[in-house]
């Protein structure tokens, strides 16, 4: 089982990696998407878990790596159909992680009606910091949220910006799916997504829980 790492040192077995698309309005608008009337619902397998320090894979099939910086959930117990006033009560912590997305599989993709699994699912699509336990973090709506490459600024924005909210996001999805213990969320990404290349350094930092530091390579 793919496992991350809590602050204290403890690793936690991964579950289910899902992922919310188009939940800030200026990243739908950079995109030219319609801003949705409901959480749009993608998933990653656990296998394309990568921890700080390690290197994102292009696969050589896709010429358009993304970076996508994100608020990422930790789920802490089983929950099904839950309340929104419940929903925190369900959240064991916090990570900055990157939703890595080859663009030109999605646009094709979108294009012919067929899923984002192969864009949005490849090994090290899902970079991922230590996990900070909530305790630490007091409020996780209003947290900021940056990606530099190479140490240029690229994304930069607030937790606040959601457009379907974190207790609203993990209600939601426990309408849908049974959450369990080690599930991750990914929140969605705000504006200023773009491309990155072998060689290039990501730095992904929120506000409370800290950074996350990859790099880009050829897959072998
Ligand atoms: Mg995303």
């Amino acid at each position: 089982m793919r496992t991350v790492t809590l602050r204290s040192g403890n690793a936690v077995g991964v579950g289910k990696i899902l992922c919310l698309g188009r939940n800030y309005a200026e990243h739908a608008r950079e995109m030219d998407s319609e801003l949705p009337e409901f959480p749009i619902v993608f998933l990653k397998p656990s296998t394309a878990l990568l921890a700080d320090g390690g290197g994102i894979k292009i696969p050589s099939f896709s010429s358009e790596l993304h970076h996508e910086v994100e608020l990422v959930v930790l789920i802490g117990k089983e929950c099904r159909n839950i309340a929104l006033k419940d929903a925190w009560d369900h959240i064991a912590g916090y990570a900055v992680g990157l939703d890595m997305t080859l663009r030109d599989v999605q646009t094709e993709a979108k294009k012919r009606g067929l899923p984002w699994s192969v864009a949005k699912g490849f090994d090290t699509s899902a970079p991922i910091s230590t996990i900070v336990e909530k305790s630490a973090v007091p409020n996780p709506s209003e947290l900021s949220l940056s990606l530099s490459v190479n140490g240029k600024i690229r994304q930069n924005s607030n937790t606040n910006k959601m457009i379907f909210s974190i207790d609203h996001v993990v209600s939601y999805l426990s309408s849908i799916f049974t959450l369990e213990q080690g599930d991750l969320i990914f929140t969605g990404t705000p504006e200023g997504v773009g491309a990155v290349v072998p060689g290039d350094i990501l730095e992904a930092k929120l506000e409370s829980v800290g950074t996350l530091r990859v790099h880009v390579e050829h897959a072998a």
